[in-house]
């Protein structure tokens, strides 16, 4: 099986690509809307310079050769959503061409990345049983760039990755705003056997894709073992029934017309790449990390790839206590309160972190009062009290002793199924209010246990 994609993402950028209209969702139709974005004759685009820096910033990240220079071509494009007949976009000179990027070890190579307009919104559900549309042009002129992959993916659920971990490297690079992977629109490509290949239009998130080109699989396999060619075609994703149905046959590049759009000049793409300060992707990131705390960069990029603001308090909490413990901390309770909690900001906590993490890190707390002091710190903005771990002589194996003699029943249980010992460890942390570290209650208990 072989796979294609063609990405759209679009850029947060202030403004549409061609005129000063807000790039805004706005719940009234047609009420960002200018001659401009309208299509209406005479008027002519204007290139808002941030779409073009963002698009640079998107093609070097994802591995791309940058073009020395770029310019704009007009597509034929006959549908109402675009009132001016042709879409600006480009195509003998897009912004970055030949990048890749690594999912789980394969190659995904990426043959170009362009920036183009997006059309108005055709909306069809608001007037059922009747034979017209609704065109919402707040949308006509939104700046997207169109990435689009060889066929080297394997499968849905590699097309599924690929996409999440394309939109993660370019949400921290800034050039995807957080919201993007539920409106991610593709063009999927597949050919199941030797045969033809069919373009899936128009598939919008993540789990519709792997759920059209899942869908797409079985259909062409039936098709196949019956006997029958699969035809080249392109075809729709039905959300509400997860079928792909046949739209028409497959256009070609060349049935689209390209001509040089000419109200648009050449752009110096090299200059303005020298311009432009490239932030940081997540892998050299990692390895900054890496070469700073000696945290492994394979690690810490997961972390990164998952929120930028975690990684950046990775790096302030490991500048002030145990880089390994920092680690440990944000990767799991840290990342989860924050996941729960995502209206509070990271920077204003992480005094109260340190501290906590610090406490631990140095025996002073126990695990399990650092997981309950975490916790405390997103829901009232301090740690509260540390309860000190007891540096006791003895005192939890003379109680791990007591309990032990009173319960035989117990030691046969933890002989037998060892896995008990969490009910045990369980049951000292309350009895104890979290004085003693959760590991060190397991070893003791090993201990006693092998001795009996
Ligand atoms: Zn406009």
């Amino acid at each position: 099986m072989r796979i294609g994609l063609e990405i759209h993402v679009q850029l947060p950028t202030k403004s549409k690509l061609f005129c000063t209209c807000p790039n805004l969702q706005s719940k009234e139709p047609n009420s960002n809307v200018c001659p401009i974005c309208l299509g209406m004759p005479g008027s002519k685009p204007m290139l808002n310079g941030r779409a073009l820096e963002l698009a640079a910033v998107a093609a070097k990240t994802l591995n791309c050769r940058l073009l020395d220079r770029t310019w704009f071509s007009r597509k034929t494009y006959f549908y109402p959503d675009l009132a001016k007949n042709f879409q600006i976009t480009q195509f003998e000179a897009p912004i970055g061409v030949d990048g890749h990027l690594n999912i789980s070890g394969r190659k995904v190579n990426l043959w170009r990345i362009h920036l183009e307009e997006d059309p108005a919104r055709a909306v069809h559900e608001l007037v059922p049983d009747q034979e017209s549309s609704l065109l919402d042009y707040n949308r006509s002129g939104v700046p997207l760039i169109e990435i689009v992959t060889a066929p080297d993916i394997d499968d849905p659920a590699h097309a599924r990755e690929f996409l999440r971990v394309m939109l993660d490297e370019l949400r921290y690079v800034g050039v995807v705003s957080e919201e993007e992977e539920m409106k991610i629109r593709a063009d999927a490509n597949i050919s199941v056997t030797d045969g033809e290949r069919v373009e899936i239009k128009n598939i919008t998130g993540l789990k519709n894709l792997e759920k059209a080109l899942d869908f797409e699989y079985r259909r062409q396999n039936k098709v196949s073992v019956a006997g029958i060619e699969v035809k080249r075609e392109t075809r729709g994703f039905d959300e509400e029934r997860g079928v792909t149905t046949a739209l028409r046959e497959k256009e070609e590049e060349k049935d689209y017309g390209y001509i040089f759009e000419p109200d648009l000049p050449v752009y110096d793409l090299k200059g303005i790449a020298e311009s432009i300060e490239f932030p940081k992707t997540t892998s050299e990131k990692a390895a900054e990390i890496e070469e700073e705390f000696g945290l492994p960069s394979e690690r810490t990029r997961l972390l990164l790839l998952d929120s930028k603001s975690l990684g950046d308090l990775l790096v302030n909490v490991a500048r002030k206590t145990d880089p390994e413990r920092a680690f440990r901390w944000i990767s799991t309770t840290v990342k989860a309160e924050h996941y729960r909690h995502t209206e509070i900001g990271l920077d204003d906590l992480a005094d109260e972190i340190i501290r906590v993490v610090d406490a631990e890190a140095s025996s002073k707390i126990s695990d399990v009062v650092a997981k309950s002091a975490i916790r405390n710190i997103f829901e009232r903005g301090d740690a509260g009290q540390l309860t000190e771990m007891r540096q006791d002589g003895g005192e939890l194996e003379a109680m791990v002793a007591r309990i032990l003699d009173n319960e035989p029943a117990l030691v046969d249980e933890l002989k037998k199924r060892p896995k008990t010992v969490n009910h045990l460890v369980g049951r000292i942390i309350r009895e104890t209010e979290g004085k003693f570290d959760s590991k060190k209650i397991v070893e003791v208990v090993k201990s006693a246990v092998e001795k009996r």
